[in-house]
């Protein structure tokens, strides 16, 4: 799955700073997946990942209302460690095969089945323990044993479907209530290969069948079905249990639902689709909903005739349904076998593009990319790049894949970004289509992005599956790795590797809150599962992943996973088995004889946080130490944790040495808190360490080597664009957790005032000082802050001639966005007088539809037209996006009528977000505009929690976390932080599945609030020193100095800044 929430919310925010500023995905580095629209998206995650995201955390001591509190500093908010007794299936019944016969009713919204489930028990049990959420189940279920005869004969495939599917029908038929009634059929085996191999010999089973009573049928907590039987299972043996049911087709994005849209002639269409990840296969048929029961799947599905039906595999048969007009069977071949949430079915009008492309295994393979038909054209880019993608992933994993088809689709309503249902994707419209005319880089990236990683799913997830949810990493961290790999193969001059760096770095922040979660984590209760989809196992786990690839060579990285591809497919994995392919793979390596893989990546993966790496030299002796200690935010570590140690590679050169020459080898290991090398280095060179920003740590140094990286910044010797952002950021982070003087981080920023073309050392450094905008927000020294950031952002914006001509490439299109959204932020005038002059043409254009302002920079525009307008702006926008059909123009909108300012428009706005706005946008309207448009949101939750808790919940697990990481994100007093810990409070029971997320809010709250009180002063004078000395001189000749001599004093008492 990729996330439409957390993940690309985060991203957003990091890539633009400001929650208010819808931007979305545009921002150059985007990672994942919702693409298109991303921005849009973006935009409004971007609020919402604050949270998440958010940056450090500092301990803060929960003052005079500790008493109303329901969590303090030495237990997280809703922290349990007993596993929930209903959590998991008992292990001794395994079910082999489904055959799911399904009639789905669009008009009555309801859907009645047939399944038949082979099952086998490994012990003697009288108990049968499945899944089933939300269905009605017949009573009259049956359950017969098969006792079997291998017969050869000579069958097609699809006469032994239907010899396969009469023998089910005369099981029901001949069902008794005695406890065992014995009758001889024909039935094919069960457990045969998949229809399409080998259609004649075929072995065919004679078998005989008995029935065993079933006693009862009782609903369980934790969505179990519990069948008690007359008779205990035989061990060994087969069974099928067959069961009906019904249920209703929802009207969430979960399970089998209902999407809608509008045809060209402003008609409602319905359609059916499912999302099963991780939970939700129960609610649409009774199963044994977890990873590790995999299974082979044979559906059919009743449905009128003019429907196209898709499901994982591809059609077999159709044929009419008796006594039923205008009705008719679609019938599909038998999978492969696959866990429970990856099956998916899909009733649409749609029309589709298609192409094929020949596999590793010689078969020609269909690719299909469905949507609503006015959007086909749009569909180009997508069907382009999936051949391309597919037989590039084959080449390197060594595995052709595992289907004879693909069929990727485009759902008008849908909650993350994507879904990778094997051999049926589905999408979001805006991360599957583009429009080649009118679209954006970043949407367009998006695309790329989030196809690149549902089809690396397909391997890593589909084909080698996690044994558990503990080990979702496994699925989402390769995907995310490998989504870059892809994208990069198919379009090199996006620099994704670039991209991967900077997430990392961007990950660093909010991995060093006090609560964060190891990649690999237990899950107590089934209701957390849905919080195991965060950046924590997709970004960190791909950086990890890259971290081992960086370390035992591409070669050797490659020859491993191939191993475990080939060990594991079709069956269930979990992280050790990777590591020990990868072991087997470097065995005979003397370089990597003393490491052991496994050890090394549990030190990663089985550990919450990250280290920082100190580095000491000794000048004169040529010595140098490095010591690794937890890094932390908070000044209050949990003693746990600060014991860890890790396994840390380490690779660095020196600043006399070419770039050219650099190695990202490591060349050493620290595996002890610390060790001393004699590397003799000279004593004016700086030494650099974790080249490249590959591995998963920060690295602090000693002040000369601070003042000598410096040096080597200001001289050129360091030019690589990495490394000038990895020092950036470094030294903001260990700044803001008091490990390193401010000064040195605020001096290297003034690296870009002659003019910076790298997109990442912008983004890095507009990252960071983000964080210090939201701080210093309501200080008097604000206005500082934005005088400098208008002087460092002019010789580059002058550059790049303002955005007015056309962007060299992507990259600069992406880059001039990020600048010209920081100089409207920073209330540049040149830059609010345009934003205001192009919306205003727009206004008077006599068709809406023609729209004159750059695509690339809409959201940009309309974002401050909506700010520093009012309720004409806001009306012209919210007419656009009800009347529009196009969910890239509706995600924009969406995504920035919420920076208003006016509390008339934002009640309006969070009202029809719980009824007249689609529920996929609805979430987007609470992105508001920090801070004062924040706390009306918050208040408004807090007056409105049932009304809006049961419109997010019933949507899916995902949005109501990030609806509380919009609203309480950015807290900065500890007024705002005892309001939430209250409402936490008060809704406790509720809140308890998102309690990883409430409980980072805090952290992140706590850091901001002590953060302003300790720091804020100091900055603030900062930037007026430094507007001072150089605002008396010419500022477009001089050169800035690189680290100033301004110390800044630190203050515990709050003087400047206000705590709001
Ligand atoms: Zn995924």
């Amino acid at each position: 799955m990729s996330l439409s929430h957390s993940r690309q919310q985060f991203l957003a925010y990091e890539t633009h700073g400001d929650p208010n500023i819808h931007y979305g995905r545009k921002g150059g580095i985007f990672i994942s997946t919702c693409i298109c629209i991303g921005l849009v998206i973006c935009a409004v995650l971007v609020a919402a990942l604050v949270g998440i995201i958010v940056y450090y955390i500092t301990y803060f001591k929960i003052s005079q209302n500790s008493g109303h509190d329901f969590w303090d500093e030495t237990e997280p908010f809703g922290q349990s460690t007993a596993v929930a007794a209903d959590l998991r299936l008992p292990k001794s019944v395994q079910p082999s095969f489904y055959r799911l016969k399904l009639k789905a009713d669009l008009e009555k919204s309801k859907f009645t089945g047939d399944i038949y489930i082979t099952i086998k028990a490994n012990e003697k049990v009288k108990e049968i323990i499945l899944h089933s959420k939300g269905l009605i189940i017949d009573k009259n279920a049956t359950l017969t044993e098969q006792i079997y005869e291998n017969v050869q004969t000579i069958q097609s495939s699809k006469v032994k479907r239907q010899v396969n599917e009469s023998s089910i029908e005369s099981t029901s038929q001949n069902t008794t209530n005695n406890d065992v009634t014995e009758f001889p059929m024909l039935n094919s085996t069960l457990e045969s290969e998949p229809a399409t191999i080998s259609p004649v010999n075929t072995q065919v089973i004679h078998s005989n069948v008995r029935n065993i009573k079933i006693i009862s049928i009782t609903e369980s907590t934790g969505d179990r079905l519990v069948l008690a039987l007359a008779s205990a299972l035989v061990p060994d043996i087969d069974y099928t249990l067959k069961l009906s049911f019904e249920g209703n087709i929802s009207n969430s994005l979960t399970g089998f639902y209902k999407s809608t849209y509008k045809d060209s002639n402003n008609e409602i269409r319905e359609m059916g689709v499912t999302q099963f990840e991780p939970t939700s296969a129960r609610a649409a048929f009774p199963c044994f909903d977890e990873p590790a029961f995999k299974a082979k799947f044979e559906i059919s599905i009743a449905h009128p005739q003019n429907m196209s039906v898709l499901s994982n595999m591809k059609i077999s048969t159709e044929e009419s349904v008796p006594g039923e007009p205008n009705w008719q069977w679609t019938h599909f071949e038998r999978s492969v076998d696959m866990s429970t949430y990856l099956v998916a079915y899909v009733l649409c009008d749609f029309k589709y593009l298609e192409t094929s492309y020949t596999a590793r295994d010689n078969i020609t393979k269909t690719i299909r990319v469905w949507t609503q038909p006015a959007f086909i054209s749009k569909a180009n880019y997508a069907l382009n790049i999936t051949p391309k993608l597919l037989a590039f992933y084959e080449d390197v994993f060594g595995v052709p894949y595992a289907l004879d088809k693909i069929d990727l689709i485009a759902i008008p309503d849908f909650s993350s970004g994507a879904m990778e249902n094997w051999g049926l994707v589905t999408f979001r419209e805006t991360t599957l289509l583009f429009d080649e005319k009118e679209g954006v880089p970043g949407e367009k990236r998006g695309v790329a992005i989030d196809v690149a990683h549902e089809l690396a799913h397909q391997w890593f997830g589909n084909l080698v599956t996690m044994k558990w949810w503990t080990d979702l990493w496994l699925n989402e961290g390769f995907a995310t790795y490998v989504e870059y790999i892809g994208v990069n193969h198919i379009e090199p001059e996006w620099n994704m590797f670039v991209t991967l760096t900077r997430d990392k770095m961007t990950l660093l922040r909010s991995d060093s809150l006090k609560n964060t979660s190891p990649v690999s984590r237990k899950v107590i209760d089934a209701s957390e599962i849905s919080q195991k989809f965060d950046e924590i196992s997709y970004t960190k786990g791909a950086n990890l992943i890259r971290m081992l690839n960086n370390t035992i060579s591409e070669e050797l990285f490659l020859k491993g996973l191939a191993i475990y591809l080939d060990t594991w497919k079709y069956r269930n994995a979990e992280e050790n088995d990777l590591w020990k392919a990868m072991s087997q793979a470097t065995r005979s390596t003397d370089s990597l004889k003393d490491v052991s893989i496994v050890s090394f990546m549990n030190s990663w993966t089985r550990q919450a946080g990250y280290p920082v790496v100190n580095v000491k030299r000794d000048y004169a002796t040529g010595n140098v130490v490095f010591e690794q200690r937890l890094f932390c935010s908070s000044p209050s570590p949990y003693t746990n944790m600060e014991k860890q140690i890790w396994q840390i590679p380490i690779s660095y050169t020196t600043t006399d040495v070419p770039h050219e020459q650099w190695s990202l080898t490591p060349k050493l290991w620290l595996k002890e808190r610390s060790v001393t090398e004699k590397l003799n280095l000279k004593s004016d060179h700086a030494i650099y360490v974790n080249v490249g920003a590959i591995g998963y740590y920060l690295v602090n140094y000693d002040q000369k080597n601070w003042e000598l990286l410096s040096q080597a910044l200001k001289s050129g010797a360091i030019d690589d664009p990495i490394t000038k952002a990895q020092l950036i950021d470094d030294s903001f982070n260990l700044a803001k957790t008091n490990r390193l003087e401010y000064s040195y981080a605020l001096g290297l920023t003034s690296c870009v005032v002659n003019g910076e073309d790298s997109k990442i050392v912008w983004e890095m450094l507009l990252d960071n000082m983000s964080f210090l905008k939201h701080n210093l927000k309501s200080t008097s020294g604000y206005l500082y802050f934005q005088d400098y950031m208008r002087l460092l952002l002019a010789k580059q914006l002058e550059k790049l001639n303002y955005g007015l001509s056309k962007p060299a490439d992507d990259n600069e299109a992406l880059l001039v966005e990020n600048l010209l959204l920081w100089e409207c932020m920073v209330e540049g005038p040149r830059c609010l007088h345009w934003a205001k002059a192009e919306f205003r043409k727009w206004m008077e254009q006599t068709d809406v539809n023609d729209n004159p302002i750059p695509s690339y920079l809409r959201s940009l525009v309309y974002n401050v037209a909506i700010k520093y307008g009012g309720r004409e702006e806001f009306e012209f926008l919210w007419n656009i996006f009800q009347n529009s059909t196009d969910p890239t123009v509706k995600t924009l909108i969406i995504s920035n009528l919420p920076s208003t300012r006016e509390a008339s428009l934002i009640t309006f706005l969070l009202e029809k977000s719980l009824t007249d706005i689609p529920k996929q946008y609805a979430a987007l309207a609470w992105s508001t505009d920090v801070p004062a448009s924040t706390r009306l949101a918050q208040n408004f939750l807090i007056n409105n929690f049932d009304r809006v808790y049961q419109v997010f919940t019933n949507l899916d697990s995902f949005t109501f976390p990030n609806i509380l990481n919009m609203v309480f994100g950015f807290i900065s007093d500890t007024d705002e932080l005892d309001k939430l810990k209250r409402f936490a409070l008060q809704h406790k029971e509720k809140l308890l599945p998102m309690s990883q997320t409430l409980q980072k809010i805090v952290d992140s709250a706590n850091l901001r609030i002590t953060w302003i009180r300790k720091y804020s002063l100091g900055i603030n004078e900062w930037f007026k020193n430094y507007m001072q000395e150089h605002t008396q001189q010419n500022t477009t000749t001089v050169e800035p100095e690189w680290t100033q001599n301004i110390t800044i004093s630190i203050s515990d008492s709050n003087t400047t800044a206000s705590s709001r």
